[in-house]
């Protein structure tokens, strides 16, 4: 049996196999993962410390070349990268070459890093004086990342803070653990210096450590939301950065004016996509006024047509789910609706019969707060139906959920566009756009329960967690200026 390795020192390092890894399409087990244990954690702590001694020190433009060149990698090996997702993720090899793609866009913007790490200077704020900003690493970077983007969300994080001269302890779902070592040995193959990027393989046991190892400045972490708590608390009471992306339940508010054979593609697309198993993922579409039983008509008749199975089979618009727990987490969801008078209008429970994690696509009408399917992440292929009278119902039930990572309205109005934008407490927000993942250079993150800490993650808020401003005020006096004055010092 193949056991994942960590890679550490520009090396890949054996460890005993603890975690079964799957192949989420069969079920059967295709690896094993070790769990680093406290003295593998010291021991990768004290090799990045150090490697950051030199690594802060690289120049711009050694960085720059470095992620260039890892960009042209990443790009010739995307079929294999793309192929090692969908082995052990299941997504289809379409999707995974979809979130290479979006990582891959991070790479992009911080090869720019010349423009993103420079400071200011203003001159003559009093006499004689200038003063100039700039920004510093801040050290050694633990990322701790969830399964269902194992390389998007490594790269979201590693992109920005090696272009800031920090060096990365990468911690990856042990779920699918293998395409990070290929990352790893592509940025090594890159030019990186050993000890500059690391993947440490483990689980939660291993997220404490990091968490709680003085060696560790920062940490960034994308996951569930308890974990993601957990993780905020514990980091900032060490006393280190964090920034922690938590879980979502993302709507999509449909008006009576909207195009709805354009929504319907939106709510199939943005629903059953990666098995939805996506943080953006659509999981309730609001339906305002009249328009659920003809919304409703139209996600059936396309929802009807949609293939499941194998990620590496063309022909298939979704795969399995992540784990054999987490299917029959989902199908309990599914049969559990109409107890709460939530009435299935599809249900592809019936696959998870099927060898491997599968389940079929579902539709649930009549979701509201204060029932399981509403209330949870369910992060399947699992879609419910909100039925509202007014748009400021709509609103109200956006802004009074928990989460707040992604929202999409669905209308031809611009007026209610905008003001919807402008009302509701969500992070990131699509007018006719059911996945609005901003572009690299504006950052991502939401609010309330699915962010703790106050910075967004990649772009320019990607750039400032992971450097300290400092600021410099310089006077070269006159030999002749010598005086005493005990006064605060003013610009006047
Ligand atoms: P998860 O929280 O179970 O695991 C994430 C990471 O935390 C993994 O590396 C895991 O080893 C570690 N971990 C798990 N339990 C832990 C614990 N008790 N203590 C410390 N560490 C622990 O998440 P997941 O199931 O891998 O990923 C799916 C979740 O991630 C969903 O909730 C999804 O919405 C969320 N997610 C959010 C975003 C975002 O940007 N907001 C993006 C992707 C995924």
């Amino acid at each position: 049996m193949l056991t994942v390795p960590h890679f550490i020192n520009g090396q890949r390092l054996s460890g005993e196999g603890e975690t079964p890894v799957f192949d989420p399409s069969t079920g059967q087990v295709t690896a094993t993962a070790p769990v680093a244990d406290a003295g593998l954690v010291d021991q990768v702590v004290a090799i990045a410390r150090s490697a950051s001694l030199t690594w802060r020190d690289s120049s711009l433009s050694q960085r720059t070349a470095i992620l260039f060149t890892f960009r042209h990698l990443l790009v010739a090996h995307a079929d294999e990268l793309a192929s090692i997702i969908t082995a052990e993720h299941g997504k289809t090899i379409a999707d995974a070459h979809g979130e290479l793609a979006r990582g891959l866009e991070n790479v992009e913007y911080a090869c720019g890093l010349t423009e993103h790490l420079k400071g200011g200077f203003s001159s003559q704020v009093a006499g004689g004086v200038d003063v100039h900003s700039l920004r510093e690493p801040v050290g050694v970077v633990a990322a701790i990342t969830p399964f269902n983007f194992p390389v998007m969300v490594p790269l979201w994080m590693a992109a920005s803070a090696l272009a800031s001269g920090n060096v990365v302890i990468l911690k990856p779902s042990e779920r699918d653990p293998s395409v990070s070592v290929r990352v790893g040995e592509l940025l090594t193959q890159a030019g990186l210096p050993d000890g500059v990027f690391t993947v440490l393989q483990g689980n939660a046991v291993t997220v404490n450590q990091l968490l709680e190892h003085p060696g560790i400045d920062a940490v960034s972490f994308v996951g569930s939301t308890p974990v993601a708590r957990h993780v905020y608390q514990t980091g900032t009471q060490s006393g280190k950065r964090v920034q922690a992306l938590g879980g979502a339940k993302n709507h999509m508010v449909v008006l009576p004016d909207a195009d709805l054979d354009i929504a319907a593609d939106a709510a199939i697309n943005a629903g059953f996509g990666s098995a939805g198993e996506r943080c953006m993922a659509i999981s309730v579409v609001v339906a305002v006024g009249d328009v659920a039983d003809p919304l409703i008509a139209k996600i059936v008749e396309r929802l009807d047509k949609l293939n499941v199975g194998p990620g590496n089979d063309p022909a298939n618009d979704f795969g399995p789910v992540i784990t054999k727990e987490h299917r029959d987490r989902i199908v309990d969801y599914v049969a559990s609706a109409p107890a709460d008078g939530v009435s299935v209008v599809r249900d592809g429970t019936d696959l998870a019969s099927r060898p491997g994690f599968f389940v079929g696509p579902c539709l649930l009408d009549g979701v509201r707060p204060g029932v399981r399917s509403y209330d949870d992440e369910i992060f399947g292929p699992v879609l419910g139906v909100a039925r509202v009278s007014t748009y400021a119902e709509a609103v109200a039930m956006v802004n009074e959920n928990p989460y707040g990572n992604g929202v999409a309205i669905f209308t031809r109005d611009g007026n209610a566009a905008r003001l919807f934008s402008r009302e509701v407490t969500v992070g990131m927000i699509g007018i006719n756009v059911p996945i609005p993942v901003p572009i690299s250079s504006y950052s991502f993150g939401g609010w309330k329960n699915s962010l703790f800490g106050h910075s967004h993650i990649y772009g320019p808020e990607g750039f400032a967690f992971y450097t300290r401003a400092k600021v410099i005020t310089t006077r070269w006096p006159q030999p002749s200026e010598s005086q005493i004055d005990l006064g605060f010092p003013t610009t006047r």
